[in-house]
Order: structure tokens, then C-alpha cells, then sequence
């Protein structure tokens, strides 16, 4: 696990822990002693947010929000049990994905059906229902006034339809979950960090994502907060790599040949030699093999994503 990353403006990356250490974030925002999460996790990682909490003078009681940017498990798995353990908090979410909050049956099942039910178990445990009566629906350009702090919710769809993005005013910073692409910190060059889009299924809409990108960028954020991996600069600098990756790839998914497996096989393959090729323009140097270790599971996920989006037509 990668220790507890501390920012300007009280914001704090905690690492999840999630498949690997560093690949998924928990991110607090701490206002007058009192806390916002964005982003949750899976249930496993409800007692390390709890004791981080506690480290930080922060009870039970004064968590206000838990937010989740959407209803993939890895970022809203353990809404239901942190909300049992903050008796205060709200929930958070966008419209289109309360339901999923309220009763998870849907989404745990959906789940199940790509993971296998043990592996479901071991990765996520039981997801916990939220009360209706405590979840606050987003919708676009719904404010929060966090204890003097204004956080604005913004309709991202692209990666799923059920995603907002945050901006913090106090910070000029936004929360993208999986909006403004993935970045893991073990290939950063020189402090320049390396974001490529993720298409997960079951939800990818390529003109959406371009739209999301641009909107985020156009609101000067100074920063943005990735669930997949925490803080970045530059976002006007790093919006036209991800616009053409995801011209790239869907390119890509429209030209894979043949059907079923080897259809997959072929675009997986060309996925990781591209990134790769970009990876290496962009100065990584670490070893291919380490390099496809860390994309693994991303390169997986975006194949069967893109593959769901050209079988809808
Ligand atoms: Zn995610």
C-alpha cells in the first residue's frame, strides 16, 4: 500500500489497495474538521479510511459526504458500509446511477458476471444498500456548499453514463474518477505524468468521452484528482493525447478481424503495442514486461469495453 498523500487545500490520496498497490484512489477532502469522500474503494478498505480518519482528528460523525463519481464497484463498493459507519454522511451520485446505490443487486450480478462469483467475493465482499433517504442526486451543475467550500458537479458521461466529476473551488481542482483517463505514478517521466483513456464496459461512448475531456479542460481546473492514480497538472497539455487515443482505439476496435476470442486476442494485442509504443515516446524506460504488468488489467478491461460498444452498433 502507498502511504497516505497529503496536498494543498486538505486533500488527501489514500491508496485502496485495490489489486495492486497504487492503482486506486480514495480521496478525502477535509473542511473545518469535517471530511467529504470521494470515491470509496471496496469494502476492504473501509477500516484503513476509518483509521485515517481517526489519524487526522476527524470522528465518525463529522464525515458529511461519501461521493462517488460512479457505480463501478472500484470507486462506489463500499458506499453502503460507510455510510453504515458515518452515521452523519450523505451519499452523493448521479441520477443515473442511485438505483445501483439503493439496491445493488443489478450491479453486483453484472459484476458476477464477469468476474466469477468467488472472485466477486474476495475482491469486493457484500455491497451494502444505501438508505434512499440519504442519497442526494446530482445533476449537472448541482452545488454542494461543503462547509464554506463549494464543490459543483459535472454530467461526465463517456465512461459511463452514471459519472460526474467534481470541481472544488477552494483548490480549482477536479475529481475525474475515470473521466480524464487513467495515470499510474510508476510512469511518470521527470514529474510529466503518462494518462491514456480507459473504455470499460459496459457504457463507452467515444463522442461523449471527447465532449467530457474537453468540458473538464474548459473549466481551468488547475488540477485534476484520477481515482487511477491521483494528482495531475497540465490538463489542456494532456487533452490531446487522450483525444487521439480514443480515436486510436476505436479505430482499432472498428478494424479487428475475426470473431469471439480472436477477435479480442487482436485487440488486445494492438491495444498494448500502442500504448506501449506511447509509453516509450513518452520516455518511459522501464521494461516492457513491467510496463504490460502494470496495463494488464486495464488492457483486459478497455478490449472487452470496446468490444461491447462496437457489438451495440
Ligand atoms: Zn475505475
Amino acid at each position: 500500500m502507498i502511504p497516505p498523500i497529503h496536498h494543498d487545500h486538505g486533500i488527501v490520496t489514500l491508496d485502496a489497495d485495490y489489486l495492486r498497490p497504487g492503482l486506486a484512489a480514495i480521496h478525502l477532502v477535509i473542511q473545518d474538521g469535517h471530511a467529504a469522500i470521494v470515491d470509496t474503494g471496496t469494502n476492504q478498505s473501509v477500516p484503513m479510511v476509518l483509521a485515517e480518519l481517526r489519524g487526522l482528528g476527524i470522528p465518525r460523525e463529522a464525515v458529511d459526504y461519501v461521493i462517488v463519481t460512479h457505480v463501478h464497484l472500484d470507486h462506489a463498493g463500499a458506499a453502503g458500509a460507510l455510510l453504515q459507519n458515518c452515521p452523519n454522511a450523505r451519499l452523493v451520485v448521479h441520477p443515473k446511477g442511485t438505483r445501483h446505490m439503493i439496491d445493488p443487486a443489478k450491479l453486483v450480478a453484472g459484476s458476477i458476471a464477469v468476474y466469477g462469483h468467488e472472485n466477486f467475493l474476495a475482491l469486493y465482499g457484500e455491497i451494502v444498500p444505501v438508505p434512499a433517504e440519504r442519497a442526494i442526486e446530482a445533476e449537472d451543475g448541482h452545488q454542494i456548499d461543503f462547509r464554506g467550500r463549494t464543490l459543483t458537479f459535472l454530467d461526465t458521461p463517456g465512461h459511463a453514463r452514471h459519472h460526474f466529476c467534481i470541481h472544488d473551488a477552494l483548490s480549482n481542482s477536479l475529481f475525474t474518477g475515470d473521466s480524464f483517463g487513467l495515470s499510474y505514478r510508476e510512469f511518470d517521466v521527470a514529474g510529466k505524468p503518462f494518462v491514456f483513456p480507459t473504455t470499460t464496459p459496459v457504457q463507452f461512448e467515444p463522442e461523449a468521452l471527447h465532449a467530457t475531456v474537453d468540458r473538464l479542460v474548459a473549466t481551468g481546473a488547475r488540477a485534476a484528482f484520477l481515482t487511477h492514480y491521483s494528482r495531475i497538472e497540465g490538463l489542456a497539455g494532456i487533452a490531446p493525447a487522450l483525444h487521439e487515443m480514443i480515436d486510436e482505439f476505436v479505430d482499432l476496435t472498428r478494424a479487428a478481424p475475426g470473431e469471439d476470442q480472436a477477435r479480442h486476442d487482436w485487440l488486445k494485442d494492438r491495444m498494448e503495442s500502442t500504448l506501449l509504443g506511447r509509453l516509450r515516446a513518452h520516455g518511459c524506460t522501464l521494461e516492457d514486461s513491467v510496463c504490460m504488468e502494470l496495463l494488464a488489467n486495464d488492457v483486459e478491461l478497455n478490449t472487452q469495453g470496446l468490444l461491447v460498444w462496437r457489438d451495440r452498433g
